[in-house]
């Protein structure tokens, strides 16, 4: 049998708070009733009530009794304390104690401080002076630590009960994190002085013990409006913004508050169009065979979900891209998908086919690359026009396919010695169409067979990439700045899915609705190539396993962009990241600019995740078992 975990509470504070003193120790013991076999954890409390006399003063025998705990937990209401030999009162020295070790990242994982508050005048001269301390106490806690404020202690025990529950469960967390990245001796004031000169675009601070959070999220009263209110009149209402920096991208990343709560924040929102059934279009047809009404039967050839309407658009129609369209519509049968795609036809395939053998991957050379250096397109040799019909072989031989491909080139000098990295650009198969209200979308893609794009940027071009690395190098920590980005979403629970080489995760800037993002767990793994075999296989089981959570999601269009490096560059602590940016809603701001609104919180993803992941999870891995590695 697992041996509970033990956690230690240390209660500090003068001697005017007893009931909230007993207050933690009857919340510690229910929290050991209710969560401790389902966490396999005992929390124990610890307080100078317990301590026995000793020789010396008694702060002496408290420091020396103490012994190491895991969280600081301090209350104060109208009482200071009275002076030790080290401090103006005990709590001031346990508190610094405490501190020094949490900085450190000793044994103190977590400090929460109370306060109740005062509301009866001072009685004498003696309770003034000691409330004055206690509120230049607080003020001067304020500029290094949070605390709460509460009323009575019945708002006392409720906070308590949230607060070490949560802290508990987070601790628990952490200790499962091994050893090798945890991020320790961080030198603080070197990350703050480095980031103020450099000024990165990323708001996230490894072991930010000043906020106690390291992920920054500053919420912003911005202009108030008028919005309907009670019986119809309009009233002033402030209207807040959440800005953050995305911590990977030179992204900057809005959450209006108001925004995030609108309806249509949600994808598969589609217009029912199945009120028009075959016999209906079959005679409405004749009438919108003219070129004025063209538009609205490229409508209908968009959106119908009827398999035999699309048929009939596709056998009678006069006009080739009213009928290209029905082929393109994501109801449209295998047959008809495959008459109108290019990928699916051999004369298209094999006049261009790169591939070496029988890979069952098609690669070719685009026909026509816009920009980058070299730009070539793997899509698999079968049928398929929706990326949530691909399963975890196809995924893996299509990365596994272009890693060789890539590496033949490249050993055979077809291109100038550093190209700019590598990046997979991934089509959806589902088109876009704007109709005011959202629908399917995605930037019409004009090819539906699932493909992947493969492109490298000239050498000396910047990217992506150019930033993260900057980010890397600049933001000295030990394990590096990716690692400490990983232990914290680990700890925030962002990470989905995880194996020995890599990490689906939530990201924490996301600049699309549900963003996914996979980090490739090895530091100094700067392009794709650098991949190793197993590393590939990894990264195929995490992306099948992020495509099947999108569906599920109800998300079937996204772009997948690839953040890498020259080929030549080296970096110690750069990390290959494969971001999954979904094409599902409707972005204020394009991804062309620096800034994302955005209409959902990166928490909400994790929430809808969580009861759905395990099973995607499990038949993804098992059906690991069954690829063949080359
Ligand atoms: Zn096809
Ligand atoms: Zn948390």
């Amino acid at each position: 049998m697992r041996e509970k975990k033990e956690i230690c509470v240390f209660v500090s504070s003068p001697g005017d708070v007893s009931t909230e003193r007993d207050i933690v120790e009857d919340v510690v013991q229910r929290i050991n009733k209710t969560l401790g076999d389902e966490l396999m954890v005992f929390v124990k409390v610890k307080r100078w009530e317990d301590i026995p006399p000793c020789a010396g003063s008694v702060q002496e025998t408290i420091n020396s009794h103490v012994g190491p705990y895991d969280i600081f937990l301090g209350i104060m209401w109208e009482r200071f304390g009275s002076p030790t030999s080290n401090a103006e009162s005990g709590t001031q020295e346990e508190l610094k104690s405490a501190y020094e070790s949490w900085k450190s990242n000793g044994s103190v994982a977590e400090i929460l401080f109370y306060f109740r508050e005062n509301t009866s005048v001072p009685r004498n001269a003696d309770a003034a002076e000691q409330l004055l301390k206690v509120i230049r106490f607080r003020e001067e806690l304020s500029s290094k630590l949070k605390y709460t404020l509460y009323h009575e202690p019945i708002d006392f025990e409720r906070l308590v009960r949230d607060d070490l529950e949560h802290i508990v469960r987070k601790l628990l967390n952490k200790t499962t994190v091994p050893k090798s990245i945890n991020v320790e001796n961080t030198d603080i004031e070197k990350v703050e002085q480095v980031w103020d000169a450099i000024g990165v675009a990323s708001s996230f601070k490894p072991n930010n013990h000043v906020e106690k959070q390291t992920f920054y999220r500053a919420r912003i009263q911005t202009t108030s409006g008028y919005i309907a209110g009670k019986e119809g009149v309009d009233e002033l209402k402030s209207n807040f913004i959440l800005i953050s920096k995305d911590p990977i991208r030179p992204f900057d990343i809005q959450i209006g508050e108001t925004r995030s709560l609108r309806q249509a924040g949600n994808p598969t929102a589609i217009p029912d169009l199945t009120i028009l059934d075959l016999g209906s279009v079959k005679s409405m047809y004749p009438f919108l065979q003219v070129e004025g009404y063209r538009w609205i039967r490229m409508v209908l050839a968009e959106l119908t979900t009827d398999q035999k309407i699309l048929d009939f658009i596709y056998e009678n129609d006069t006009d080739p891209q009213v009928r290209s369209i029905t082929a393109k519509n994501p109801s449209a049968s295998s047959d008809l998908q495959q008459k109108e795609c290019k990928f699916c036809q051999d004369r298209f395939r094999f006049l261009r086919d790169l591939r070496s053998g029988s890979d069952k991957t098609f690669i070719i050379a685009n026909d026509f690359p816009y920009g980058p250096y070299f730009h070539y397109i793997a899509f698999p040799a079968q049928p398929i026009h929706a990326w949530q019909d691909l399963e975890l072989p196809d995924i893996y031989d299509m990365n596994h396919t272009i890693w060789r491909f890539l590496k033949r080139e490249q050993k055979a000098g077809k291109w100038l010695p550093a190209p700019a990295g590598v990046f997979i650009g991934l089509n959806s198969s589902i088109r876009h169409l704007v109709m005011g209200t959202r629908t399917r979308t995605s930037a019409g893609a004009s090819i539906t067979h699932v493909h992947k794009q493969i492109w490298g940027m000239a050498p000396g071009s910047v990217n992506l990439g150019n930033h993260l690395d900057e980010l890397c190098r600049r933001i000295e920590v030990k394990g590096g700045y990716l690692n400490a980005y990983l232990q914290f979403l680990r700890r925030e629970q962002m990470v989905i899915h995880e194996d020995d080489h890599v990490v689906l995760y939530v990201p924490y800037g996301q600049i699309s609705i549900h963003e996914l993002q996979i980090m490739v767990k090895k530091p100094g793994i700067t392009h794709y190539l650098a991949l190793s075999e197993e590393e590939i296989t990894s990264l195929s089981i995490a992306e099948t396993i992020a495509v099947k959570l999108l569906d599920a999601l109800g998300i079937h269009s996204f772009n997948q962009v690839m953040i890498t490096l020259p080929f030549d560059r080296v970096s110690t602590y750069f990390s290959l990241i494969l971001c999954f940016v979904t094409r599902e809603v409707d972005l204020a701001v394009s991804e062309l600019n620096h800034l994302f609104v955005v209409d959902k919180y990166p928490e909400e993803t994790r929430e809808l995740l969580v009861p759905i992941k395990g099973s995607i999870i499990k038949q993804v891995v098992e059906s690991a078992a069954g690829i063949a590695i080359s």
